[in-house]
């Protein structure tokens, strides 16, 4: 097994977020090729530019349907059968509101309640209307959205392990800002920090230990404004069109598919903790690890990973 002294480090910035891979031998091309494979996905998958094969599909809202490549109708097609469930916190269509809310950007404020309700009326998953045969999306309604802000990095983060993986890479990582996918074990697994939420970056209240597993995180903490001392973050809940509201500070997902990662993080922020582990308790195949506002930490089964408390001020519960 390699030695930490042999791991080379290639780093970038992509999708407006640094991303790091991780090998275990020299190979600056095939970082290349990764930086390459993730600015491809990007460039189809943005809504932060005017050009992208999603945006096509936004532009034709309310009038017509859009052929779009293979990888971007796929994900589509995924994002909406997590989205249409009634008690599910992910939704593919959230774009209107998310730009309405502009959380972490400029000029971010609370909304007035009538653009509140009047966006929720064009956020609706099942308008989303996909035909496999032309491989096409239709917004049925003028003014949709789709946004795949969630889930585009577990999505790329997957297929840069299947392009290490195909190149014979049996040990590496690739952090994609946040979404950590891992290939292999070296000295027994990754370890992999858990960010203390409002705390400085790279303070940590645990570690998590993996092999061949991705790790995402999800946090209140990461992107909020505050207005009459109250903190509104970016994750919405798509049933009032508010930030979500419980007693969750971040949900971190253990999983095969980063993908799974990041659609969970939010289906489990939905539910907070009570639903979230009843869930859990039905897909053995998906880990996870709350941490709430009162310092508690939740983990389950740890079929699939290992953790280390890092910081007494935190508990564990169970
Ligand atoms: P990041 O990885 O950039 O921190 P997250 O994975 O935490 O982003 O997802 C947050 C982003 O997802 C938001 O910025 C927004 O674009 C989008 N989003 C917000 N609420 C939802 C939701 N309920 N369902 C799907 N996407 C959402
Ligand atoms: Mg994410
Ligand atoms: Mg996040």
């Amino acid at each position: 097994m390699p030695k930490d002294e042999s791991v080379y480090s290639y780093s970038a910035v992509l999708m407006g977020s640094p991303i790091l891979l991780k090998l275990f031998r020299r190979d600056e091309a095939l970082a290349g090729r990764v930086f390459a494979l993730i600015k491809r996905y990007e460039d189809l998958f943005t809504v932060n530019r005017a050009e992208s094969e999603v945006m096509d599909i936004n532009r034709a809202a309310g009038q017509r349907p859009v052929s779009v490549s293979a990888a971007v109708y796929q994900l589509i097609k995924c994002a909406k059968a997590a989205s249409v469930p009634p008690a599910s916190a992910f939704n593919l269509a959230i774009g209107p509101l998310v730009k309405r809310w502009r959380i972490g950007f400029q000029g971010d404020s609370v909304p007035p309640e009538v653009d509140i309700q009047a966006l929720l009326a064009i956020t609706q998953p099942q308008d989303v209307l996909l035909d496999d045969a032309r491989q096409s999306v239709f917004l049925a309604k003028p003014g949709m959205e789709i946004d795949l802000g969630a889930i585009a990095k577990g999505y790329i983060a997957d297929r840069v392990r299947d392009l290490l993986r195909k190149e014979g890479v049996r040990e590496g990582l690739i952090n994609l800002g946040g979404n950590v996918q891992t290939l292999g074990a070296p000295e027994g697994g990754w370890s992999i920090g858990l960010q203390k939420p409002f705390a400085a970056s790279g303070e940590l209240v645990g570690a998590i230990e993996v092999v061949d597993k991705s790790v995402v995180t999800s946090g209140t903490y990461e992107r909020y404004f505050e207005q009459d001392g109250r903190r509104y973050h970016h994750i919405l809940n798509p049933h009032t069109g508010y930030p979500l509201d419980n007693e969750l500070d971040s949900v971190t997902i253990i999983s095969t598919d980063s993908l799974d990662g990041d659609i969970w993080t939010t289906l489990l922020y939905g539910a907070g903790v009570e639903a979230g582990r009843q869930w859990l308790a039905r897909r053995p195949d998906i880990e996870a690890i709350f941490v709430t506002k009162r310092r508690e930490i939740f983990l389950s089964s740890r079929r699939h990973f290992r953790f280390t408390l890092l910081d007494d001020g935190y508990r564990l519960i169970d």
